[in-house]
């Protein structure tokens, strides 16, 4: 905290892993300490912060803060999103960078942990001030990441059109039609099925952890928040599985819709028209819409948080126990307070962490880097098949590694040490980098 003061988000990140990796560094106590392992884990490899200055439809300069934080690369190019929302700060990315860490890892492929983005935000602006501010991030991103070395994707508020123009002003400057960046447009190097591979991914591992615990997703009722690309592809495949999801929300407001939500129309509402969730109710008028917060209110057997972090408190989570809910499975990364998650855990709510239920969408984008190297695209299917696999054996592991260390059944503690044995061995096995 004295080092790196004003990052709330970032200790609260670190605090929850370290907690859980408690067993593990006490069995070796002796070479953790003499190899700073731990210090060097917290420490990232390198960070970049600089200016993006660029050009409204006014005429009138703007200046936002561009961040690049390259955590960990022993196991692979660094790789994560990046964030284009007001609230982002150096905190923020730092956290995100080093859950990705562990996430990455989980997925068993070669990607190392790294997150970026800006405070910028796309909401209200043009295309042609959102392409202004794109082209002026990537003139300056693009000294540090390339397709060996770092390779950013989209998260909240970098979406196919960010990454379009990103993209489009990388290969005007650095002369190189690479995979550096994922989640591309089909026409130029994107993959099938990343756009659905967090929703999905997350009902997937939901189903398979359920299944783990004997009981069934079909018949189910869930509440999801937020409606951008992760809620949207959530509800989608929940209701594919059988199951029926009742809520979704934004920045202002939530809908209940007892019928269960109306995929086709939001989407057509956020994806298409970008416009807020009060125009669900006016096109499902039985659908109620309510200002403010209010999704885990609803009495539902899943909760599946998919909007941004700390959405859900203690009292949110006392809500859902005392609604029945059986399980929470967390879409967006963090979501979940630390008081809220041991909360849920001491009720024997099943509870799956971010860093397992969301990998889904990176997992996916490292297939899109392989096909970018092979210069080859998969079917939707294929992708989908070991999209499919993926989750399934993150479930596996997680619950295998949490039972290895006597915490039968606690998944956070099983992410974080399956995640973070892959990426301390390579560390070993690289020496005092
Ligand atoms: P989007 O920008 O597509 O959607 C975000 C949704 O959350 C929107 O409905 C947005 O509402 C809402 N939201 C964002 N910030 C806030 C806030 N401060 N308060 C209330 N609501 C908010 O982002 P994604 O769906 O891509 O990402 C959602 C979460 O999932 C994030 O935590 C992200 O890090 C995580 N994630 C995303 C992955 C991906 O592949 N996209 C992969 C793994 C994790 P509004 O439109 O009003 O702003």
């Amino acid at each position: 905290v004295q080092k790196n003061p004003a990052e709330p988000e970032f200790h609260q990140a670190v605090k929850e892993v370290l907690e859980s990796l408690r067993v593990v560094v006490e069995a070796n106590e002796e070479k953790f300490r003499k190899d700073a392992l731990l210090e060097r884990l917290v420490e990232p490899e390198r960070q970049f912060k600089f200016r993006v200055p660029w050009v409204d439809d006014k005429g009138q300069v703007q200046v936002n803060t561009g961040y690049r934080v390259q955590f960990n690369s022993a196991i692979g190019p660094y790789k994560g999103g990046l964030r284009l929302h007001p609230s982002v700060n150096l905190g923020i990315i730092k956290f995100l960078g080093f859950e990705q860490i562990f996430k990455n890892s989980l997925t068993g492929l070669p990607i190392g942990g790294g997150k970026g983005g800006s405070d910028f935000d796309p909401k209200g602006k043009s295309d042609r001030e959102v392409m202004a501010f794109c082209q002026s991030f990537m003139t300056e991103l693009c000294k540090y990441i390339g397709a060996d070395t770092d390779v950013p994707a989209g998260d909240i508020g970098t979406g196919a059109r960010e990454i379009g123009y990103m993209f489009g002003q990388y290969k005007r400057i650095r002369g190189v039609y690479e995979g550096v960046l994922t989640g591309k447009g089909l026409s130029y190097g994107g993959s099938l099925a990343r756009t659905e591979a967090t929703g999905y991914g997350l009902l997937y591992l939901t189903k398979e952890i359920l299944k783990l615990n004997g009981k069934d997703i079909k018949g189910m009722t869930a509440a999801v928040s937020g409606s951008g690309n992760v809620a949207i592809y959530a509800i989608q495949k929940a209701h594919q599985l059988g199951a029926k999801v009742v809520t979704c929300s934004d920045s202002t407001g939530w809908i209940y819709d007892p019928e269960g939500i109306d995929v086709a129309l939001l989407k057509d509402i956020k994806e298409v028209r970008r416009a807020r969730l009060t125009e669900y109710k006016k096109a499902k008028p039985g659908a109620e819409y309510h200002e403010g917060k209010g999704v885990w209110s609803v009495k539902v057997d899943l909760a599946l948080p998919c909007a941004t972090q700390n959405e859900l408190q203690l009292e949110d989570a006392k809500q859902l126990v005392e609604n029945g809910c059986i399980m929470v499975a967390e879409g967006a990364n963090m979501p979940t307070t630390m008081e809220a998650t041991e909360y849920l855990q001491e009720k024997g709510v099943i509870f799956a962490p971010g860093k397992a239920a969301n990998a889904g969408g990176v997992a996916t984008s490292a297939l899109e880097m392989s096909q970018n190297s092979e210069r080859l695209s998969w079917s939707f299917d294929e992708v989908d098949e070991k999209l499919q696999g993926i989750m399934a054996s993150i479930a596996n592991n997680i619950s295998d590694a949490a039972k290895k260390y006597g915490f039968e059944g606690n998944y956070v503690v099983g992410a974080n040490i399956a995640g973070f044995e892959k990426v301390v061995d390579a560390m070993n096995a690289q020496g005092i980098v």
